[in-house]
């Protein structure tokens, strides 16, 4: 939730979802501006004329099967799209969904900051996205395999360190009461600049697991005091 609040404020322009859970769409964070790149158990899709809805609840497959039912939507010129719905769960072979993954890449590239929240960045090519920006900060408490680019590192639940950042920023997580699907921020985009050249790297691929968190290229990054002392006073 407080990233739903964060992004009301305008302070986040962009999020990228590896979850298939569904809970950030849930929470009420606009789905314009975010992208659940390896899918949505509630979401369902057509892949001919991407009419896509997320239900209230799972769909009972993965690996974007069709789900039995039609799309049932009607185009520009009045005729009917007859293609099957699909789940929106990716399998490995699946490249990652469009337009979610160049428009993340171009968010990535824009951005001043991105912060990783939880993920050992281990799965290709979404690992690579948060290193695009201009700044990366990693909150997770394993090492990654892209700790050496990152600006500052903080070892810490995620939660934790959150409720850490709103309380600097002075600002209130909302509660969250039921499930709520928002399709548009109330803020616009800011504008990107165009590029031609695409991402080249669409499918899922693992990276080598580390042979042990001691991995000898590790470098630690320091931590600012302030917030050093406090998640030491918390003894994470
Ligand atoms: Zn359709």
């Amino acid at each position: 939730m407080a990233l739903v609040e964060l992004e009301k404020r305008g302070l986040i322009q962009w999020l990228v979802s590896q979850n298939v859970d569904g809970l950030h769409a849930r929470s009420g964070f606009p789905l314009n501006r975010f992208a659940e790149l390896h899918g949505n158990v509630f979401a369902i899709h057509c892949q001919s004329c991407k009419y896509r809805k997320i239900q209230d609840h799972p769909v009972e497959l993965i690996g974007q099967k069709p789900i039995g039912k039609i799309c049932g939507q009607t185009n520009s010129r009045g005729s009917v799209c007859r293609r099957q719905l699909v789940d929106s769960v990716l399998d490995w072979e699946h490249d990652l969904p469009e337009p979610f993954f160049s428009d993340s890449w171009a968010q990535s590239e824009a951005a001043d900051l991105s912060i990783v929240l939880g993920s050992s960045l281990q799965i290709q090519p979404a690992n690579t996205l948060p290193t695009l920006s201009k700044n990366m900060v990693i909150i997770n408490l394993s090492n990654t395999k892209m700790d050496r680019k990152a600006n500052l590192i903080i070892k810490s639940k995620c939660d934790f360190a959150v409720e850490l950042l709103m309380k600097k920023l002075d600002i209130e997580i909302p509660e969250c009461s039921t499930p709520l699907i928002v399709e548009k921020s109330c803020l616009e985009l800011i504008p990107l600049p165009i590029k031609e050249e695409k991402p080249k790297i669409a499918r899922r691929k693992r990276k080598a697991q580390p042979k042990s968190d001691q991995d000898p290229d590790y470098t630690y990054h320091s931590v600012p005091k302030l917030l050093k002392d406090e998640i030491t006073e918390k003894n994470l």
